[in-house]
């Protein structure tokens, strides 16, 4: 057959696949185009071969045979805050949004999500429960993705990371098959589920554990935020208080030049700052006398740390909750040492000339270091034993700002080599990197072992793939 043949067969499939699903698909042609294959992360184009908005999972498993019948990958984007990198052109684009279904059994301490559902209305859900989940710091993160993905949440050091709390998912598999993996049924695709991505089915809803909120039902913490002339000393208080901090209470910092943007204070527009953010299970007292040292670090210009309810936790972190161009970069380091901060801060001054927008860094420990018991619970995500995560990222205003970006994060990447230590959070990994960056040789030889079982033609397409053996 003619390519153009070929073209046409697999044009006629689609719309076929389009007119039998009770769903949406949406073509390069068809209105809406843009928005429906735009990924949050804006900085990369995407020209998927059609974009798919399933309605259930029967709709799920005729995607999965248009693709087998086309020759196409599927590749499920809920947000596209990590996108792939790649434009997929070779493949149906999955977005998940239908799958809207929530359940929180307080008794139990459970939860039930579709994938199409996002942190921040979980977390929504939770207020008045008594209990919390193991969010990250963005409420428009997908939880299937996330957790997926290890998933790293302020709430680690009590919980571990979010994968650790995973109980069951159902997924469609690549041969269509409709499947629910829970402990004791394929514990090893559930090891594999844990953390090695979304490249072994198409997941549609997931269960995990939740957690006990104080007995106040409040959480106490938020954000100070310093000049960034003080960054140094502000950044050793940091690492001296998350040495010995105790473990319901986590702090993070971010060094950032606030955009030049009618969100921003005026005082602040294009100004740098240094912030720390603050996220405690202890009451106001026991956590104040931890972060004294912090506070006392540097003149503080914005305060808003107070009691609240884990509906607001990310208010704490008060990120961008709209689609933004980003170039990233993160790795995870050993002790958080002065001299480590030093040096990241002074990358941060010389990176911010370039076009850096941030640079964070998370201090880890308590739950999220501990062994687990039986390991399987763990997954793939393992334990992080480092001293702290760190990212960077420079925001894409312009194309003409992109080698500068990559000067500043090179620059960053530079400064953290030394403190580096091996391993890396899934989620955290930026387009264009595999797992091979995250795992050891015998952990990616399990999952390659298990995708070979579960999706033998390699037609489930990670943002994440693993690297060739
Ligand atoms: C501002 C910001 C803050 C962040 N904060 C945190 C944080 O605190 N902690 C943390 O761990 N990460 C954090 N991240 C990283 C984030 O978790 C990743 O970008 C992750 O990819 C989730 O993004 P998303 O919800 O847009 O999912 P996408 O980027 O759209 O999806 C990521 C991948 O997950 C897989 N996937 C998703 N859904 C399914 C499904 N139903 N079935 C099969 N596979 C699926 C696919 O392989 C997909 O490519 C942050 C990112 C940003 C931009």
């Amino acid at each position: 057959m003619s390519d153009a043949a070929r073209s046409r067969a697999s044009r006629a499939r689609l719309e076929a696949l389009g007119a039998a699903m009770r769903g949406t698909l949406v073509l390069p042609d068809h209105q809406g185009w843009g928005e429906a294959s735009a990924a949050w992360n804006l900085a990369f184009v995407q020209r998927p071969a059609a974009v798919a908005l399933p309605a259930d999972v029967a709709d799920v498993q005729l995607l999965m045979a248009a693709a087998r019948d086309t020759g196409l990958g599927v590749t499920v984007q809920p947000g596209g805050h990590g996108p792939h990198g790649g434009d997929l052109h070779d493949c149906i684009l999955v977005r998940t949004a239908a799958f809207d279904e929530l359940t929180i059994d307080a008794a139990a301490r459970t939860a039930r999500v579709g994938a199409g559902v996002r942190w921040g209305r979980l977390l929504h859900e939770l207020e008045g429960t008594g209990l919390v989940a193991l969010a990250g710091s963005n409420p428009t993160i997908n939880i299937a993705a996330f957790t997926l993905g290890g998933g790293h949440s302020s709430l680690g050091r009590s919980f571990g990371l979010a994968a650790h709390s995973l109980l069951a998912l159902e997924m469609v598999a690549a041969d269509g098959r409709a499947l629910r993996v829970s402990g004791g049924d394929d514990d090893e695709l559930l090891w594999a589920l844990k953390g090695g991505g979304g490249q072994f089915g198409v997941v549609t809803a997931l269960e995990f554990r939740l957690h006990p909120a104080p007995a106040s039902g409040q959480l106490y913490g938020g954000k100070l935020t310093f000049p960034a002339a003080v960054a140094s000393p502000v950044l050793r208080a940091l690492a001296d208080v998350a040495a010995s901090a105790p473990e319901p209470l986590s702090i993070s910092a971010v060094m950032m030049v606030l955009p030049d943007l009618p969100m921003v204070p005026e005082a602040f527009r294009g100004q740098s700052v240094v912030t720390v953010d603050i996220v405690s299970q202890l009451d106001r007292d026991a956590t104040e006398r931890v972060i004294e040292p912090i506070r006392s670090a540097g003149p503080v210009v914005a305060d808003t740390v107070a009691p609240f309810g884990i509906g607001r936790l990310p208010e704490v972190f008060a990120e961008p909750v709209d689609p933004v161009p980003a170039l990233e970069w993160s790795a995870l380091m050993g002790p958080v040492t002065h001299i480590a901060v030093d040096a990241l801060a002074a990358a941060f001054a010389e990176g911010a000339a370039l076009g850096l927008s941030l640079l964070q860094i998370r201090p880890l420990g308590g739950a999220l270091g501990r062994a687990v018991t039986p390991p399987a619970v763990a997954g793939v995500a393992g334990v992080l034993t480092a001293g702290a995560l760190l990212g960077a990222a420079g925001f894409v205003f312009d194309p003409a700002m992109i080698p500068g970006i990559d000067a500043a994060l090179q620059k960053v990447r530079d400064a953290a080599a030394p403190h580096a230590v091996r391993g890396r959070v899934v989620t955290f990994l930026a387009p264009g990197e595999d797992l091979g960056a995250a795992y050891g040789a015998p952990e990616l030889a399990r999952l390659r072992a298990v995708k070979e079982r579960v999706d033998p033609e390699g037609m489930i397409r990670s943002n994440r793939p693993l690297p060739a053996a």
